[in-house]
């Protein structure tokens, strides 16, 4: 179980993150914050430091979007989770995020998973796009063994042949990292989908496959959205989507035995 403010994630009660893309403006940020705290969030997700493929796309608002996320917490409860592209950040980053997100992009950045963990936050770390299981794994290990017990891992999807979403969501892998790993695992299937329309079932299939939790991009507008509109669902489409967990839970709680091992990495080859 990874503490987080006032409760844990990878306990009884199913967390969901949810949120931005980006952070972009005050009242973007806000009104996402109210709504998804409304609609059961626990934590609200907003990149303020963005890699993105393109180095003319968005690229955050750096400390800005870190005070904006400050004042959303503060406003409503909720706690933050942003990411962290650089280890000359994370002093920065952790001054006001609860959780430090460690993006696809940084999985293997080893530099950068020592100073995250080192900075004692909670690490939510992304699976990478071309990343294995036993890859995953091996990278969280490295955060553990660097001091920091408090790893989430999130499955968002890896590259195959398969084009028709933007990633292939590999629920497999939350099935199997529940029986061989004590570490909670979160699906993210906003990144996974690539397209809204999607998102709700993605997220069903998460959720029965066994996750801990969920991370989902949300946006008053996503047609105007800085990034990732297409997956980023409207407060609507989220309401709706959680709604529709609820029958889910009970097929995830049958799923998987208590019996996870501490090492996990003999087990994955
Ligand atoms: C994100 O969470 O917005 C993000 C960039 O995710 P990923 O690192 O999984 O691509
Ligand atoms: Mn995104």
């Amino acid at each position: 179980m990874v503490p987080v403010l006032d409760f844990a994630v990878g306990g009884d009660e199913f967390i969901t993150m949810a949120g931005p893309c980006s952070v972009e403006t005050e009242s973007q940020l806000m009104t996402t914050a109210h709504h998804v705290r409304q609609a059961g969030a626990r934590i609200l997700r907003g990149g303020a430091f963005k890699p993105r493929s393109s180095p003319y796309a968005f690229q955050g608002h750096g400390l800005e979007g870190l005070k904006m996320l400050d004042r959303a917490r503060a406003a409503t409860g909720l706690a933050i989770v942003t990411e962290v592209m650089s280890e000359c950040d994370v002093p920065l980053v952790a001054a006001y995020a609860d959780i430090l997100q460690i993006g696809s992009r940084s999985m293997e950045n080893y530099t950068l998973l020592e100073a995250a963990a080192h900075s004692g936050r909670p690490i939510l770390l992304k699976r990478g796009m071309m990343a294995t299981l036993a890859d995953f794994l091996r990278s969280a290990q490295i955060i553990l063994d660097n001091g920091n017990p408090n790893v989430i891992l999130c499955e968002r999807g890896i590259r195959t042949f398969e084009t028709a979403t933007r990633n292939t969501f590999d629920v497999a892998a939350i099935a199997l990292v529940k029986q061989i790993s004590h570490l909670p695992i979160i699906a993210d299937p906003s990144h996974a989908a690539g397209h809204r329309d999607l998102v709700p079932a993605f997220a069903r299939i998460g959720v029965a496959a066994g996750a801990d939790g969920l991370i989902v991009e949300v946006h008053p507008n996503p047609d105007r959205a800085w990034s990732d509109g297409d997956q980023s669902l409207t407060f609507a489409e989220f309401n709706e989507m959680m709604d529709s967990l609820e029958p889910y839970f009970a097929i995830r709680s049958q799923g998987w035995s208590e019996s996870a091992h501490q090492r996990t990495l003999e087990a994955v080859g």
